[in-house]
């Protein structure tokens, strides 16, 4: 079992995904694939005159302010076009897709946030009406249901609150909750970056292997941004005891082929005997 992740950044190459998916699922292999969508959520609630805006907590870290205005743009973007667009994709491939985000069958389940900081011009402030939180319960009866069957759950957030809201999660760490859950062997996350690169600026700056115990050094070191969240996501794979987690580039042929082959930043469980 291979779960995989498809950022929502631009120049992904979605077709080159499905086509691996669509060899290796006629070989035998089984996929969970876990998506994004926010260049998609950005364009469609600019368009729709309800530009995205973002919140700073005050160790730094930015995400989307979601009321529930945008957790409908959200939607939009993400359970809509997205996720039908992979569907239709692999589709296509003869692979018998199923489309259905963290809501669905409550799949992804979790807490909401309640009251988040946020700093604004130096000032910190509460905010109460955010529609985010985290992923705590994977339905992995639902999903073997799919899978035994022979369809291939493409998953997308929004997850579902305790008090059934939709919440908006941080698709890296719910792809690796889906792949403890599932007992996978390799989380692979696929971005528009060839990987964590030393220096963000250059290209072929890539770290090709972390060792576990090395991964937060190498996150305080080196990655910013939301390359810190993938590499937290990695590590929580890698603790639930998923061996390898993969992060690969989404804009090359054979995306996915060659991530699993190993071209990308690797991060591995050392092996015991
Ligand atoms: P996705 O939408 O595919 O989930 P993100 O764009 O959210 O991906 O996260 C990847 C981003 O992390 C890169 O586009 C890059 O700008 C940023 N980043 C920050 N530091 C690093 C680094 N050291 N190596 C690679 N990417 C980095």
């Amino acid at each position: 079992m291979i779960v995989v992740k498809i950022g929502g950044g631009e120049g992904n190459r979605v077709d080159e995904l499905t086509r691996d998916v669509a060899e290796f699922t006629a070989v035998g292999r089984q996929f969970v694939l876990v998506h994004g969508g926010s260049h998609l959520t950005n364009e469609l609630a600019n368009h729709l005159g309800y530009p995205p805006r973002f919140i700073t907590s005050p160790s730094g870290m930015t995400s989307r302010y979601t009321d529930r205005r945008t957790m409908e743009i959200f939607q939009m973007a993400y359970c809509g076009a997205a996720n039908k667009r992979l569907v239709e994709s692999l589709q296509a491939l003869g692979v018998n897709a199923v489309g259905l985000s963290g809501m669905d069958g409550r799949i992804w389940s979790g807490p909401r946030k309640k009251a988040i900081h946020t700093v604004e011009e130096g000032k910190t402030r509460v905010v109460r009406d955010n529609l985010t939180g985290r992923v705590e319960r994977v339905n992995v009866e639902l999903l073997r249901l799919l899978l035994g069957q022979g369809y291939l759950p493409v998953l997308t957030p929004p997850a579902i609150s305790d008090e059934s809201e939709p919440i908006n999660v941080d698709g890296d760490r719910a792809a690796a909750a889906t792949a403890i859950a599932l007992g996978a062997e390799t989380l692979v996350i696929l971005s528009n970056v060839p990987g964590l690169l030393r220096d963000v600026q250059d290209p072929r700056s890539r770290i090709n292997r972390i060792a576990e115990s090395e991964l937060k050094s190498a996150a305080d070191q080196f990655a910013g941004g939301r390359m810190r969240i993938k590499l937290l996501a990695a590590g929580e794979a890698l603790d639930g005891g998923v061996r390898r987690v993969v992060i690969g580039d989404s804009r090359v042929e054979h995306c996915l082929r060659r991530a699993l082959a190993g071209e990308g930043t690797v991060i591995e469980r050392p092996q015991t005997a």
